[in-house]
């Protein structure tokens, strides 16, 4: 596949051409997943461009790293205002943006205190799991592969390693011809997408996977909860049956790059009449709202 690429990054403090952000082959990250980052959207918006919940996302990357023992050498307002410049010097309104920290080179030990180097990329990103999904909605596979036990590998770190996790499922998932995979949690309950977490809908309520099930407590997620409070929607946070699937009236994913993707079946079943359901359109219209200028900005999550 041909890809084409934006002309800068910013990396360890500079604005730079693509092709300078360059990594050592024997950085500590390569070799053990040792770098933690962020997925954040930025949108078109009748104020101009606005990255959405850039804050609250930078803070998720400094969780992340606190829970690595990782100092990242740079401030939140420092990179703040990377993720800026590095999108106005590509000329960018409507992109995804990932600032990443890694350990670099300087020791091959596994507890070695290595450099801990950042880069924030961004890219022009439509919707990720594919043209049309929004309206038509995918279908998922509940994977072979589960996501990882309490205490072994933390789920609430959004850390590189823990894609290996999500390859699988996700590559699994295309081979067998599905859009994204679910894995469950070591429990045998639900968990989350291979990078997104997961709603369903009882009888007008929504119900989602609970932290403690090996999930990142994503951003959307929360976005999600706070609209469909306010719009006086049940939502409860809760353990799920895997065959809650195949029960629900609606179910969707959600995440910074899925935005709101219905799911139209799992497992070869139908899920509800097999299309965005009256719920999941109703979110879809809040949250793009946020965009367009029709759901107001309560929470200053426009930046
Ligand atoms: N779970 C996983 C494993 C993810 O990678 C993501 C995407 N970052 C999410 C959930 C959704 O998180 P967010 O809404 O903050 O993008």
């Amino acid at each position: 596949m041909t890809m084409t690429y934006p002309d800068f990054i910013w990396h360890n403090g500079q604005v730079k051409h693509w092709k300078d952000a360059t990594v050592h082959v024997m950085a500590h990250g390569l070799h053990y997943g040792s770098s933690v980052f962020e997925g954040i959207r930025s949108y078109e918006t009748p104020n101009g461009p606005k990255i959405f919940r850039l804050t609250d996302h930078l803070k998720r990357l400094y969780a992340s790293a606190r829970i690595y023992d990782m100092a990242i050498p740079y401030t939140l307002a420092e990179l703040d205002k990377a993720c800026r410049d590095v999108i106005a010097a590509n000329n960018f309104t409507k992109a995804y943006l990932r600032p990443i920290a890694y350990r670099g080179l300087g020791g091959f030990g596994l507890s070695a205190d290595t450099p801990v180097d950042v880069s924030v990329a961004t890219w022009e990103m439509g919707a990720y799991l594919g043209a049309g999904v929004l309206e038509a909605g995918i279908d998922a596979c509940v994977s072979s592969w589960q996501r990882f036990a309490p205490n072994t590998i933390p789920a609430g770190a959004k850390a590189g390693g823990n894609y290996l996790s999500g390859q699988l499922i996700a590559r699994e998932a295309r081979r067998l011809g599905f859009g994204e995979g679910i894995a469950l949690a070591s429990t045998g309950l639900l968990s989350e997408g291979a990078g997104e977490n997961l709603f369903l809908v009882f009888e007008g309520a929504l119900h989602t996977t609970p932290v403690s099930a090996a999930l990142l407590n994503g951003l959307t997620r929360n976005s999600i909860i706070t609209l469909a409070r306010a719009a006086g929607i049940t939502v409860v946070e809760r353990d799920l049956p895997r065959e809650y699937l195949y029960l629900c009236d609606e179910l969707f994913m959600c995440g910074t790059a899925a935005e709101i993707t219905p799911i139209r079946s799992v497992d070869g079943r139908q899920v509800g009449e097999g299309k965005a359901g009256p719920i999941t359109r109703q979110l879809q219209d809040l949250f793009f709202g946020l965009f367009t200028g029709s759901t107001p900005d309560k929470h200053g999550w426009l930046e």
